[in-house]
């Protein structure tokens, strides 16, 4: 009698078990899906959180400039000599000469991520982007040069404003004839 009544307590735990189970699949089946179609929908799908540290790159703005001064305190900064920077010295329109960037080489390769150089760039020229698809065949490859774009030319100097003319000059009076400081004897 005791196998029978055991037998119909299994068999109500597994009904229960099963509808809690259905119910779960149901659900589900009605929750909206979030499914990403990665790669086929790439352009269109965030797949990395904004903050997340995929690679160094140098903020450009609209007109194709970045603010970088050449100063080196990234280089310096970076723990484990990722930044590579070369320096150029120009001839300014109004006849000066300035230190700029020649190349800014950055190697993904060794990169820790740390972010010191982003946080203590004075001209708040770097950042990180969250591209994360850095597949590449070898590692010469993740060696990038970061200032890509052609440098604008220096703009020319401002014309110094024109000199206003000097008031003509009064005559001068005849000089009178300088008196002799000899008694005449
Ligand atoms: S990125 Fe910033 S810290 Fe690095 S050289 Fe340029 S201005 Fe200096
Ligand atoms: S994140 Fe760190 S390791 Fe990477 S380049 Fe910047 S300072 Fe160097």
């Amino acid at each position: 009698m005791g196998s029978v009544k055991d037998y119909f307590s299994s068999l109500g735990t597994g009904i229960t078990s099963l509808l809690k189970g259905m119910g779960v699949t149901g659900k589900e089946f009605l929750t909206p899906k979030v499914t990403e179609s990665y790669p086929d929908d790439r352009k269109t799908i965030q797949y990395a959180a904004p903050r997340f540290r995929a690679k160094l790159v140098l903020k450009y703005d609209a007109e194709g400039h970045h603010k970088c001064i050449a100063c080196g305190i990234c280089q310096r900064n970076c723990p484990n000599g990722t930044i590579s920077l070369t320096t150029k010295m120009v001839d300014l329109p109004d006849g000066k000469k300035k230190r700029k960037l020649d190349a800014y080489m950055y190697d993904l390769g060794s990169c820790t991520f740390c972010e010191l150089c982003v946080t203590t760039c004075p001209q708040n020229a770097l950042e990180f982007s969250n591209d994360f698809e850095q597949a590449v065949f070898t590692r010469s490859m993740l060696v990038e040069k970061l200032n890509y774009l052609p440098e604008p030319a220096e703009p020319a100097p401002a014309p110094k404003p024109a000199e206003a003319p000097k008031p003509a000059e009064a005559p001068k009076a005849p000089e009178a004839p300088a008196q002799s400081n000899v008694a005449e004897k």
